[in-house]
């Protein structure tokens, strides 16, 4: 019998290979750690978490975040990852934090033990010409990385340079106006400073503790993607030359151009969410949070995702995948985990499990799963579908990107618990069909 080979046996890797071990098909496994670490991983274990041991808030009592629908999502389907993480958790409020080394036996045992998964320990240089999962993640090897391009183009990135994104809602409409430079269409929502309020805020910015050294701007990698901390250190008006540019846009209140200005675009194709053009950023979050509400507008903004800079081979999703997770140009090749443009620990698992379910299907000739527009998992698809191919950056689960409601509802904590209602509803009702898909290992 044909095997799926998987490449990368970390988060999405192992979720994947297990959500086809469990459906009967076996597997070829891919990791070419311990012989070849990346830049992050330590060991030669599966599964292993590179930086923090929390995987996200879990929701509890009356607390729901879009991180909690998401797991509870990942537990109908017998989540590997979800499960392991749970055996090997340690007290963190209401985040799941986990004992990593315990929680990465766990996986290691789980699938070097399932009969129907081979774990071969090599670095996979080539695309395979049969069905594959490529699963490689932020720190794909170079051969491989590079191989990926080949087929992706350009439309591959090797860094992260990310601005922050923001609640459309959380925006203080009083202090800024809607428009295009010089009057062209109302795509941007402008946030204009004064003088005074543009030297406050050059001054908060270039003594912002970073995360990036000072002379970072030299490093090849970022030409044409400067932080914007980097930019302000050449000067006091490089940022109105730059991303601060006020040149076309009339502040309705005064009818003149302000002092400087910053804009903010539309980030997902509901429009709930707005990024900070230009504003990619080093800086360390807390810092992020305290220098960006000086901007007039933002004074109370609800970041959904803070800015990074760090190395991330990730594909542009819009452009190159289909809704599958396969490569529009490869149909045999599917994607999974961070590698397909989400980020974070538990979206990189959640696509190793809609890769992996898919693939399974692709394999038995049966027909795709659909993946609902209302739930967790589906909206990470839908983000990684619709945005702007020119826009595009990696996405965290955040209740931005679940469809907005027909009616607005007031209140975080209700508006997640909107969400969470129809998430779970949708998943059951698409999912109770076919029940086999559901559950895929009940003895875990
Ligand atoms: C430095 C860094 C810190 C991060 N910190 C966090 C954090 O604190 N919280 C968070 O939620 N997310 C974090 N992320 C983002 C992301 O959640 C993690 O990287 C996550 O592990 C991604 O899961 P994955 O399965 O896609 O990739 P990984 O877990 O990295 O798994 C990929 C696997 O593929 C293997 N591999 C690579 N190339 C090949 C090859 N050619 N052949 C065979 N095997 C190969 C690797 O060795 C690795 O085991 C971080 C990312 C980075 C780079």
């Amino acid at each position: 019998m044909n095997k799926i080979k998987i490449i990368g046996a970390g988060l999405a890797g192992c979720e994947a290979a297990w959500q086809i071990a469990c459906r009967g098909l076996p597997v070829e496994l891919y990791e070419m750690r311990p012989a070849l670490l990346t830049p992050a991983h330590k060991t030669g274990m599966l599964a292993e978490i590179v930086c923090s041991n929390s995987l996200g808030s879990e929701n509890k009592n009356d607390r729901i975040s879009a991180a909690g629908i998401l797991k509870e999502e990942l537990e109908i389907f017998n989540s590997l990852i979800l499960s392991c993480a749970k055996k090997s958790q340690v007290p963190a409020g209401g985040a799941l934090a986990v004992d990593r080394e315990k929680f990465s036996s766990l996986v290691t045992e789980k699938i070097i033990s399932h009969p129907n998964i081979k774990l071969i320990r090599e670095e996979v240089k080539s695309i395979p010409d049969d069905l594959a999962i490529i699963s490689s993640g932020p720190l794909t090897s170079n051969a491989l990385a590079n191989e990926l391009k080949n087929i992706a183009g350009e439309r591959i990135y090797f860094y992260d340079a990310v601005a922050p994104v923001l609640m459309k809602e959380s925006i203080n409409f009083e202090k800024v106006f809607v428009s295009g430079r010089y009057g062209r269409g109302d795509d941007y929502i402008n946030c204009p400073l004064s003088k005074e309020e543009y030297l406050n805020f050059y001054d908060a910015l270039i003594n912002a503790e970073r995360n990036l050294p000072h002379d970072f701007e030299k490093n090849k990698y970022f030409e044409g993607c400067m932080p914007v901390e980097a930019l302000a250190d050449r000067g006091i008006d490089t940022l109105r030359f730059g991303p601060m540019k006020p040149r076309g846009l009339i502040e309705p209140r005064t009818g003149r151009e302000p002092y400087a200005a910053v804009q903010l675009r539309q980030d997902n194709a509901d429009g709930t969410l707005f990024n900070i053009v230009g504003f990619q950023t080093g800086l360390k979050w807390g810092e992020q949070k305290r220098v960006f509400a000086m901007i007039p507008g933002l004074e109370n903004a609800e970041f959904v995702r803070l800015g990074v800079m760090h190395r991330n081979t990730s594909v542009n999703a819009p452009a190159v995948l289909d809704k599958f997770l396969r490569l529009k140009s490869r149909e045999n090749i599917f994607l999974a985990g961070q590698i397909t443009g989400v980020e974070g620990y538990m979206e990189s698992t959640a696509m190793g499990l809609a890769a992996g379910i898919n693939a399974a299907m692709l394999m038995s000739g049966k027909n795709f799963p659909v993946w609902p527009r209302e739930s967790a998992i589906g909206s990470l698809i839908n983000y990684l579908m619709t945005t702007e191919p020119k826009h595009f950056q990696p996405m965290n689960m955040n209740l931005g990107i679940f469809p907005p409601p027909s009616q607005k509802i007031k209140g975080k904590q209700d508006r997640a618990k909107f969400f969470r209602d129809n998430a779970l509803k949708a998943m059951r009702n698409e999912f109770q069909e076919n029940s086999s898909l559901l559950t895929s290992n009940p003895s875990l």
